[in-house]
């Protein structure tokens, strides 16, 4: 049996960037000269600002992400957003764990855990993401960081949940610095990451998570490193902020 063909999926997380009007401007001009694009797209905006990105992109191929929620339905958790929520606005994706999220305002792998299985059992789509720092990588620590991460922030899926699970590559050194990897640093730890869910999972599983980098991806790298054989996509930051640099990097996705 051949292996399912995973199309490649680009996603622009905007960070806390941008106004309202700046968001909408930025989503309906993605809208109006995306065409037909030979991959999946999907835009992060601010969770204050999903619902009128929402609008913005209705109809259209994009799609709708949050940059990360809350692993509770409802309650007293003041400032938090739930799964249920992100759906009522049109959400598809949300963003977890981000490198932001766990080395800023310190997210562990267990959370990212619980809040993978809500979104889950609600019906987004996570992307996972994963990656060492610096003096992780300098000190031969990538592969076994990445893994654990992994391991642990996708402790208790089934083999049907992970096979609709997003990864993210995101080395920490390469995001928002202008430090991209190269092709080969990208490819290595895609490739160790298939082998992963291979040997966890089985190989159906293994071949059908996409799993994007995510780290300075711009539209004159973008073109080499998604023609590596398990790079599926791209995580974008700064790039998906302006509508020609966005499309540049959907462009080279073919
Ligand atoms: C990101 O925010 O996930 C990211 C990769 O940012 P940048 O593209 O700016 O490095």
């Amino acid at each position: 049996m051949e292996p399912p063909v995973r199309r490649p999926f680009i996603a622009g997380n905007w960070k806390m960037n941008l106004s309202r009007d700046e968001s909408v401007a930025l989503a309906e001009g993605i809208v109006e000269q995306l065409g037909e694009a030979s991959c999946d797209v999907a835009v992060a905006p601010p969770s204050l600002y999903l619902d009128a990105v929402s609008q913005a992109i209705s109809g259209s191929s994009v799609g709708l992400s949050a940059q990360n929620m809350y692993h509770e339905g409802n309650g007293a958790y003041t400032g938090e957003i739930s799964a249920t929520m992100l759906l009522d606005v049109g959400c598809k994706y949300v963003i977890l764990g981000h490198s932001e999220r766990r080395h800023i305002l310190g997210e562990c792998d267990k959370a990212v855990n619980q809040k993978t299985l809500a979104a889950l059992a609600a019906g987004l789509i996570p992307i996972i993401c994963v990656g060492e720092t610096l003096e992780e990588r300098e000190a031969g620590k990538t592969q076994s960081v990445v893994q654990q991460q992994c391991e642990d922030s996708l402790a208790g899926l089934t083999n049907e949940q992970m096979a609709g699970v997003v990864i993210a590559y995101e080395p920490v050194w390469a995001i928002g610095t202008g430090k991209v990897a190269t092709p080969d640093q990208a490819e290595e730890v895609h490739a160790d990451l298939r082998r992963l869910l291979e040997s966890r999972y089985n190989s159906e599983v293994a071949s059908a998570v996409r799993i994007q980098y995510g780290g300075s991806v711009k539209p004159d790298n973008a073109g080499e490193l998604l023609s590596q054989p398990n790079i599926d996509g791209a995580l974008v930051g700064g790039a998906a902020l302006k509508v020609d640099s966005f499309l540049g990097i959907i462009a080279a996705a073919k």
